[in-house]
C-alpha cells in the first residue's frame, strides 16, 4: 500500500479533471489525477467533435483527450491508474482510498467524476452508437441535418433535445412511454408550438434496427403500451434522453447532492460546502454538460483550490508570527 500526498488531488480524468490538472500544475500544486475506469472520460467513447473551440476541422474525441492528458503531464501532473472507492472529507488532509489499496491525501480535492447518460438497454442501442443512436443532441444533432430523427424520453432533457434538433431537421418525433410529459410547462408549450416536432405517446422502444447495407440505424421497433401492438418507426437518428446519472455514489453522506444526485455547489462557483473540496464538470452540472463547460469549471476549481491554499498558508504564517 502506498500513500500518495499532493496539494491537489483530482478525481477523474475527463475534460474537467484534466483542465484542473493543467491549471493546478502550472500553479505549482503538483496535482495527482486518479483516472478511474474511463481514462479521458466520456469523449473517449465518441468520434467526431465539432464544437470544441480551437479546431476548424472535425477532431476525434479520443484524440482530444490524449492531447489534454499529454498537456497535463507536460506541465507536471502525475496521472495514476486507479479508481477511488471511498473518501473521507471529514478531516484535513482529505483522504481517498483506491481500488488498488493505495491511499491518496490531498490538501485540496477536485471532484471531476462526470456523469453517464442512462440508456434503455435494448438490443441495437450500443451497437448503433455513432451510427444513428446517441445520447447528446447538442453533440451529434448536426450529423443528422435534413434527416428524420426521434428523441426518446419525456423530461426536460428530452424536450430540449427535440427542440434543439429542429435546428437541423424538420422531422423530429418525441417518443414517450406515457402521454404526459415531466418537462416544465414552458418547454411543453414550446414543443407544442413547434411545427417540426410530433409526438408518439405510450410507446416503448423494443429495439433499434439497422440497415443491412449501411449498418446504420434504419428504424425503431415500438410496442404500444396500451394495445400491445408492435410497429416499426423509420428514423435515421435516435437520441436517448431518459436522464443522466452523475458519478456521486462515493460522496453520499459527505457532500450535499441534489434530487438527481448532482453535487451541490455554491452558485456560479465550483465550491462545495466543505472548504477545500471542489466539484467541476458534469458531476455538478445537469444543464450544460459539454466538454468546454466541463473544462471551464475545471479551470475554476483549480484557481479556487490555489486561492484556498494560499489563504490557509497566509493564516498559518500570521498565527506563527503572532505566537512569536
Ligand atoms: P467525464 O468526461 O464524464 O469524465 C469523468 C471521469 O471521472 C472519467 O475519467 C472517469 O474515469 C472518472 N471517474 C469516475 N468515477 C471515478 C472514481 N470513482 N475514481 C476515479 N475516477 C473516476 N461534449 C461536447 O462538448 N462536444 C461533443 O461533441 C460531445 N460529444 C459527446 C458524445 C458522447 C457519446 C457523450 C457521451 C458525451 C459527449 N459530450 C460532448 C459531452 C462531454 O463528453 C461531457 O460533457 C464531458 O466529457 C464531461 O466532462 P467531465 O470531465 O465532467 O466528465
Ligand atoms: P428526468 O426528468 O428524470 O426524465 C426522464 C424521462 O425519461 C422521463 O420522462 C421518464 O419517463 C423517461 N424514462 C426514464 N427511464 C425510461 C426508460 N427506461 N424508458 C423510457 N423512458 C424512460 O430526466 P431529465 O429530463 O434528464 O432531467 C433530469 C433533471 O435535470 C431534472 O431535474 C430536470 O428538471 C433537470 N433538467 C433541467 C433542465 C432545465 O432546467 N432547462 C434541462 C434538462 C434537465 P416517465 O416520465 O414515464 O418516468
Amino acid at each position: 500500500m502506498t500513500v500518495h500526498t499532493t496539494r491537489m488531488l483530482i478525481i477523474g480524468s475527463g475534460p474537467a479533471g484534466l483542465t484542473a490538472a493543467i491549471y493546478g500544475a502550472r500553479a505549482g500544486m503538483q496535482p495527482i489525477v486518479v483516472q478511474g475506469l474511463q481514462p479521458g472520460g466520456q469523449l473517449t467513447i465518441t468520434t467526431d467533435v465539432e464544437n470544441y473551440p480551437g479546431f476548424r476541422d472535425v477532431i476525434q474525441g479520443p484524440w482530444l483527450m490524449q492531447e489534454m492528458q499529454a498537456q497535463a503531464e507536460h506541465v507536471g501532473t502525475r496521472m495514476l491508474w486507479d479508481t477511488i472507492t471511498s473518501v473521507d472529507l471529514s478531516s484535513h488532509p482529505f483522504r481517498a482510498f483506491g481500488d488498488s489499496g493505495d491511499v491518496y491525501e490531498g490538501d485540496t480535492v477536485v471532484i471531476a467524476t462526470g456523469a453517464q447518460a442512462k440508456w434503455l438497454g435494448v438490443p441495437g442501442e450500443q451497437e448503433l452508437g455513432g451510427k444513428g443512436v446517441s445520447a447528446c443532441a447538442t453533440c451529434d444533432g448536426f450529423f443528422y441535418r435534413g434527416k428524420k430523427v426521434v428523441v426518446i424520453g419525456g423530461g426536460n432533457t428530452a424536450v430540449e433535445e427535440a427542440l434543439y434538433l429542429t435546428n437541423h431537421s424538420q422531422d423530429v418525433t418525441l417518443i414517450h412511454r406515457r402521454n404526459t410529459l415531466r418537462a416544465e410547462k414552458i418547454l411543453q408549450d414550446r414543443l407544442e408550438a413547434n411545427p417540426h416536432v410530433s409526438t408518439l405517446w405510450h410507446k416503448k422502444v423494443e429495439r433499434f434496427l439497422h440497415d443491412e447495407a449501411t449498418g446504420a440505424l434504419r428504424a425503431l421497433l415500438l410496442t404500444d403500451m396500451i394495445t400491445g401492438e408492435q410497429s416499426e418507426f423509420d428514423a435515421q437518428g435516435a437520441f436517448v434522453a431518459i436522464g443522466h446519472a452523475p458519478a456521486t455514489e462515493l460522496f453520499k453522506g459527505q457532500l450535499q447532492l441534489d434530487d438527481s444526485g448532482y453535487i451541490v455547489v455554491e452558485p456560479g462557483t465550483p465550491k462545495t460546502a466543505i472548504p477545500g473540496v471542489f466539484a467541476c464538470g458534469d458531476v455538478m452540472d445537469h444543464t450544460y454538460r459539454q466538454a468546454v463547460t466541463a473544462a471551464g469549471t475545471g479551470c475554476m476549481a483549480a484557481l479556487d483550490a490555489e486561492r484556498f491554499l494560499a489563504e490557509r498558508e497566509f493564516e498559518a504564517v500570521k498565527l506563527a508570527a503572532a505566537a512569536g
